[in-house]
């Protein structure tokens, strides 16, 4: 299923497309190009063979592009019609845990980051690609991954997922009694982590991370994550949950670049991951929020997320350190819900504006559509011009 995912085009081009990330790697890479001028590069998964056509022209002396999926073959088309770049570049198709090279690499270059950095397990295949065909003290790029956490407060979010397990409150949908399924509705809607861009100003305490060091990390470091917290409330207000993000360095010998998915900077096809707790927590300013994200990975590739925030004593008697809330959740971070096709919960003034000028042309179409198209064409032109005219 993953390697069928990825031997489709329209997948990679979804990822070409994202220009914060190819844009940050082409940089990254051309900045450093004393990093790969006369090296041996080996590009880790490198589905259309991007990243290996980079290091080609960054002056590689040879790049093994290492594929699993049938996206190699494509990937040998595309390199193949760059010829120039295309003699320094070896397309072998299979996986990095298994495929022999005839030499060691100098530097490693590889996009292995999915939702909340580990999502996809293919950090693991980065690792072991390290330990198979790196030199000693050979470089990465990326170097190191950092997580990013910090509560976050949003009741539009809360209700809108609260609210869907209301349909199993009904007590009579067609004479049925739906309400014995409420509960596990609840916690099915509320164990998908939710993937959007949300606006910074929703965080409610600086955020704290969590550094991979791509360079030293051990495969089964990744197979359990984790990561106590532990923030002080900006603000008073409920917090909902844990938002998430992370960002890469590639650490070349001319310049250290980041590339970041953060909310607030240029939205990546990762966005921002947000794990939102069933029951929010209650915080006064100054208030001391600690808990934990421990990570379990599991077959499909993913993880499940278990999180516990828990605001601590406030004010009188908060130096014996107890806990006032806790609330924890369980969360699939395979089964994310993505809600980027939802409404806008913070429109800006003028979008308000451009969708009531929409509905007017619409009610406008529709009332002329009965009689006839001539007539249809005609609005069209006269609702134009009006849209003009504004
Ligand atoms: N490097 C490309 C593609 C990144 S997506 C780019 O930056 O645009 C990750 C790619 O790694 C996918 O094409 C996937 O099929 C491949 N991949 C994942 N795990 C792999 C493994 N263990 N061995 C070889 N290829 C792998």
């Amino acid at each position: 299923m993953y390697f069928h995912y990825y031997g489709q085009l329209l997948h990679q081009q979804n990822m070409m497309q994202d220009y914060v990330r190819t844009g940050t790697y082409y940089a990254a890479v051309m900045e450093n190009r004393v990093d790969f001028v006369g090296r041996v590069v080996v590009d880790v998964g490198a589905g259309s063979g991007i990243l290996s056509l980079f290091a080609a022209q960054a002056g590689a002396r040879h790049v093994y592009a290492v594929e699993a999926s049938e996206m190699a073959e494509y990937a040998r088309k595309l390199i193949d019609g760059n010829p120039s770049l295309g003699e320094r570049i070896t397309v072998i198709k299979g996986k990095v845990e298994e495929v022999e090279l005839r030499e060691k690499a100098d530097i490693l270059i590889s996009e292995p980051m999915g939702t909340l950095l580990v999502n996809e397990r293919m950090l693991e295949s980065y690792i072991i690609a390290r330990d198979r065909f790196l030199v000693p003290n050979g470089k990465m790029f990326p170097t190191i991954g950092r997580i990013h956490m910090a509560p976050f407060s949003d009741e539009y979010l809360y209700m809108e997922i609260a609210n869907k397990a209301l349909f199993w409150q009904q007590q009579n949908y067609y004479g049925v009694n739906l309400a014995p399924l409420q509960s596990t509705a609840f916690q099915g809607y509320f164990s998908q982590p939710v993937v959007d861009a949300f606006d910074p100003r929703l965080l409610v305490a600086p955020a704290v991370s969590h550094v991979i060091d791509f360079t030293s990390t051990k495969e089964e470091d990744l197979y359990e994550i984790y990561i106590p917290l532990k923030f002080v409330s900006t603000v008073g207000t409920r917090v909902h949950g844990l938002a998430c993000w992370f960002d890469v360095l590639f650490d070349g010998s001319t310049v250290q670049r980041w590339l970041t998915t953060g909310p607030g900077a240029p939205t990546t096809h990762w966005y921002q991951l947000r794990c939102v707790l069933a029951q929010p927590i209650y915080v006064m300013p100054g208030q001391e929020i600690v808990g934990r994200l421990h990570m379990v990975s599991h077959k499909a590739q993913s993880y499940t997320l278990h999180l516990t925030l828990s605001a601590k004593m406030w004010g009188p008697g908060a130096e014996q350190g107890g806990i006032l809330q806790t609330s924890s959740g369980k969360l699939d971070l395979k089964e994310p819900y993505y809600r980027l096709s939802q409404p806008q919960a913070y429109p800006l003034p003028q979008d308000q504006q451009s969708n009531q000028l929409l509905q007017t042309q619409d009610i406008q179409i529709q009332a002329q559509d009965e009689e006839g198209s001539d007539l249809m064409q005609q609005t069209l032109q006269d609702s134009g011009a009006e849209l003009h005219s504004l």
